[in-house]
């Protein structure tokens, strides 16, 4: 049986900074890392994560410069669950640390050459080491979605016993449907009382709902990325998974949605991968109406078209001229231009429209406007 949402708290842990950066060709500089804490931070993140200690002094000065904002959001590391990369994390004045270990057998065996039971006995060591340095700590199960689902169990029960406060659930190749990881994390939630986040891969398109799943299921975390930048196809996006929860579930966040489109564009520049236009809440086109029966409906009242308000993502309607324009919209454009049209005219200039949007796949400029209006006119021999 499903959870009742509205008894859900769910934290959103952001690793734009982390897995985000992982992104194959991806690299931020010390300046833009800061910037994006300071911006998820400031609109309400509860957790960031914020590196890799292991990979070097460099790394390690800009988590401690993250940890010098002495920001709001918990700061968390990451590092595998070896001696090198929690010796790195030591050196970092984070909050959490998460300790991935692989836990599927595919995993265990061709990339590490060990067995389950040296899975379990690397937990058993480390949780205690990385508590007793003063972490909170946070197992990640690489590779859970093809774990033998009664070993998971037992490495989540050894998580706990361990002492650990949390265990990460980790669709590491964005194998899962969400029907799946309801089940997977209803399993863990029953089994263990510790905190259970889940970490979505969209391979397939459905970090997303995988993440959604997951909470139904009693994950307590989101583990997300600013425009679902991340590994190969990314990670579940901040802005899907926050206003998902919301608008699906009345579950709260707290977070400034306001403040999607800046952080959008900001972690966008930084990682120099533009957002789509047709991105759901960050993309430029999406509360953008052309056809003329959407942008006659959006007049007579919005709610006849927007499932939620652009405002509360800190943006607004817009409507251009295009192919599926109407006359209407042709003369209430040309109104804005002080330029008052008879029907006929109208007529005309959508023809011309048309034309344009399907010779460029653009809406046409105020100049563009202008000068149709004006071949027009001389076509017709009007006045203009
Ligand atoms: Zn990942």
């Amino acid at each position: 049986m499903l959870t009742e949402a509205n008894d859900i708290m769910v934290t959103i842990n952001d690793t734009t900074l982390r897995d985000g950066e992982q992104t194959a060709g991806v690299a931020f500089s010390a300046d833009e890392k800061i910037a994006i804490a300071e911006a998820l931070s400031r609109a309400g993140v509860q957790e960031l994560e914020i590196g890799i200690p292991v990979m070097g002094t460099a790394e390690i000065e800009l988590i401690q410069a993250i940890t010098h904002l002495h920001l709001p959001a918990r700061l968390m590391a990451w590092g595998r669950m070896c001696e090198s990369d929690l010796l790195a994390i030591a050196r970092c004045n984070v909050n959490i640390v998460n300790l991935s270990i692989p836990v599927s057998d595919v995993q265990i065996k061709h990339k590490l050459g060990r067995d389950r039971e040296w899975v379990l006995e690397q937990i058993q060591a480390f949780v205690p080491r990385a508590l007793d340095l003063g972490f909170e700590v946070c197992v990640g199960g690489e590779d859970a979605s093809r774990a033998d689902s009664d070993f998971l169990l037992t490495v989540a029960a050894t998580v706990q016993q361990a002492g650990a406060q949390r265990f990460r659930f980790a669709d590491t190749l964005g194998l899962l449907d969400p029907f799946a990881t309801y089940g997977r994390l209803n399993l863990l939630r029953q089994e263990v009382d510790i905190d259970l986040e889940m970490h979505a891969h969209n391979d397939l398109g459905l970090a997303t709902a995988n993440t959604l799943a997951a909470i139904l299921a009693g994950a307590t975390h989101a583990n997300t990325t600013v425009n679902g930048l991340g590994e190969r196809a990314g990670n579940a996006p901040l802005e899907e998974v926050v206003m998902s929860l919301r608008h699906l579930y009345s579950i709260e966040s707290n977070i400034d949605t306001t403040q999607f489109p800046h952080i959008s564009q900001l972690v966008a520049a930084a990682s120099g991968r533009p957002v789509p236009v047709n991105k759901s809440i960050v993309g430029d086109a999406v509360f953008t109406h052309e056809s003329g029966i959407h942008v006659d409906g959006i007049i007579k009242n919005p709610l006849n078209y927007e499932g939620f308000s652009p405002t509360e993502v800190g943006r607004e309607h817009r409507t251009v001229l295009g192919k599926h324009s109407g006359s209407h919209s042709v003369i209430d454009a040309y109104a804005k231009l002080g330029l008052i049209l008879s029907e006929l005219e109208a007529h005309s200039l959508l023809n011309m429209i048309r034309i344009h949007a399907i010779l460029t796949k653009c809406t046409p400029s105020v100049d563009d406007l202008k000068r149709f209006y004006l071949e027009n006119a001389a076509c017709t021999g009007m006045p203009s």
